[in-house]
């Protein structure tokens, strides 16, 4: 049988890396991204090659797909996974840092898949998982920009599922709720980088209060699961939220509606 290929990006650490390795564990042939060599250099293996790029280089995207069809011949698996939490109050988070969120988060996602659905149209199959948020449903105070981001992955995510089904092309959303891995440490450097006027402090302190059950969240291996899961299933679910807590808060944002669900927030927020 023929070797499987993927392409996972934000392969350097946490759900990335974790992905990768599974995959790989699995019999896949993985190409792993990211910025920091080093550190997808740790994970090089038989069935795990690093790449270096930044998702905002369109070049660097070109390139990477270029080598994956002439050295691989074929792409099965995409995972857009790249990303980062752009924290603060809208009035206070600059433009330049808005666009920054926007360039890796969802053009970041949206260089990959143009540069891959040639590929797998062409070979009539292939499957990309992009990994949304529970944030992708649902938006709380001082996460406006990241909620942003993925909410356009997902209405994104939707409409190409649309465009390629007839190309035999499966297109799945995964949305993790809390995950412990670099994530919130490098959104709570992020947050520190804004500057916050004395009238923000409330939603200062709710954002550590909201963020503060992250050390006992499970790790990044239920998700790699559920991407293993994904991409291995005949009919995979268009959107996969997990663990119980990501799924039940989307279920609550619908059911109380936005008026109701901003004060339960606030509430948890302790405001
Ligand atoms: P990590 O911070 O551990 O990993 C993020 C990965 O993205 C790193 O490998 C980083 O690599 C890569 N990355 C960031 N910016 C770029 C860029 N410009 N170009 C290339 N690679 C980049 O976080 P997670 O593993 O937790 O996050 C993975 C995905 O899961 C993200 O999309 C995030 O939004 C989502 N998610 C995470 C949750 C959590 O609680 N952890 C909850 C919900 C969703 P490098 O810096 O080396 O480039």
């Amino acid at each position: 049988m023929t070797q499987r290929i993927a392409l996972v990006t934000g392969a350097s650490s946490g759900i990335g890396r974790a992905t990768a390795e599974l995959l790989a564990k699995n019999g896949y042939y993985v190409f792993a991204a990211a910025r920091r060599l080093d550190r997808l250099e740790q994970i090089r293996s038989d069935h795990i090659e690093p790449v270096e790029l930044d998702v905002t280089d369109e070049e660097a995207i070109r390139m990477t797909v270029n080598h994956v069809i002439s050295t691989k011949g074929r792409i099965d698996v995409l995972v857009n996974n790249a990303g980062f939490g752009q924290l603060g109050a809208i009035e206070c988070v600059s433009m330049e840092a808005a666009h920054r969120q926007f360039e890796v988060n969802v053009f970041g996602y949206a260089r990959f898949m143009q540069t891959v659905l040639p590929h797998m149209r062409e070979q009539r199959s292939g499957c990309i998982v992009n990994m949304t948020s529970v944030m992708g449903k649902m938006s709380t105070p001082g996460f406006g920009w990241y909620a942003a981001s993925k909410h356009a992955v997902e209405a994104l995510t939707d409409a190409v599922r649309g465009e390629v089904m007839e190309f035999g092309i499966e297109v799945v959303l995964i949305a993790p709720g809390l995950i412990k891995t670099e994530f919130v440490p490098r959104q709570l450097a992020l947050l520190d980088t804004v500057a916050h006027p004395p009238a923000y402090q409330k939603v200062i302190k709710g954002l550590y209060h909201l963020l503060a059950n992250e050390p006992t969240s499970p790790g990044p291996a239920i998700i790699a699961q559920a991407v293993l899961d994904a991409v291995t299933s005949a009919n995979p679910p268009v959107r996969h939220a997990l663990p119980l807590d990501a799924k039940l808060a989307a279920a609550a944002r619908w059911l109380f509606g936005a008026r109701l669900f901003a004060w339960v927030i606030r509430r948890q927020m302790k405001f």
